[in-house]
């Protein structure tokens, strides 16, 4: 069964004793999580090395990087590597979330060699896909995020693709308090899983983790989360107050 994931992205929130507290506020109310159940933390980078600490030895509860750079050392101030992750026992990463793609400009290509880079330092990423608004005017989507997933993705072998996690996440939905509808998510969740069955086969599509991100929270995750083909969410805002998210991660499968 693939897996069911609750992830938490703080984005540039949160000073370390606001994030020690919120991190130990969810932790002492978090439900045990099953085998096929996991919770990511995204934090910002000079908290890793605590926030790994805080999360040792739980079951199934990691710590995520929330970029890393797509080269893999050298003069790029101000940037952290996939090794330097590695080297500080993280072993996730988001890859290619849309604030990332459009204050940074990163294309779908430069994606491509993060991608790369992570699963050689055996790290997971989280890859963000998702269209923008005027692209879901135009009724689109489906072939956006599917560029999306061809250029940044589709170069890898069954083997690597299996160890990524894929976030949909809508961008017209990121941060705005509006939802895609469960049924809207899972339309296009089925069309990524059918996308890469097309390429990779159903048996590999089923064992992908796609994770809807949208404004998600605690009044809609059990609706969202119980579409077919969506396992678990990307959450920003909500993931910023202990019982949203933990009432997020009580919304999985
Ligand atoms: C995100 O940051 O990936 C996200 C989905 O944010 P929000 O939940 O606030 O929309």
């Amino acid at each position: 069964m693939r897996k069911q994931i609750a992830a938490a992205n703080w984005k540039m929130n949160k000073t370390l004793s606001e994030g020690k507290q919120l991190l130990n506020d969810i932790l002492t109310s978090i439900p045990s999580l099953s085998d096929h159940q996991e919770v990511l933390f995204s934090v910002p980078f000079p908290y890793l090395i605590q926030a790994n600490e805080i999360v040792a030895g739980k079951k199934n509860i990691h710590i995520a990087a929330q970029n890393c750079h797509h080269k893999t050392s050298g003069a790029f101030t101000g940037e952290v590597s996939v090794d330097m992750l590695t080297s500080i026992g993280v072993a996730h990463c988001i890859v290619g979330h849309s604030e990332r793609r459009e204050y940074f400009a990163e294309s779908n290509a430069m994606l491509a060699d993060k991608v790369n880079l992570c699963l050689s330092a055996s790290i997971t990423p989280i890859f963000c896909c998702g269209e923008p608004l005027s692209i879901r005017e135009q009724g689109s989507q489906n072939n956006f995020v599917e560029v999306q997933l061809n250029e940044s993705l589709f170069h890898l072998n069954a083997e690597d693709l299996k160890k990524v996690v894929i976030a949909y996440e809508p961008i017209w939905a990121i941060g705005t308090g509006k939802t895609a509808s469960s049924e809207q998510a899972q339309e296009m969740h089925a069309h990524i899983r059918a996308v890469i069955a097309s390429k990779y086969g159903n048996d590999l599509a089923n064992d992908v983790s796609v994770l809807y991100g949208g404004s998600v929270k605690a009044s809609n995750a059990k609706e969202i989360f119980s579409q077919p083909d969506v396992d678990g969410g990307l959450v920003g805002g909500a993931s910023l107050i202990a019982d949203e998210f933990l009432a997020v991660i009580k919304a999985l499968k």
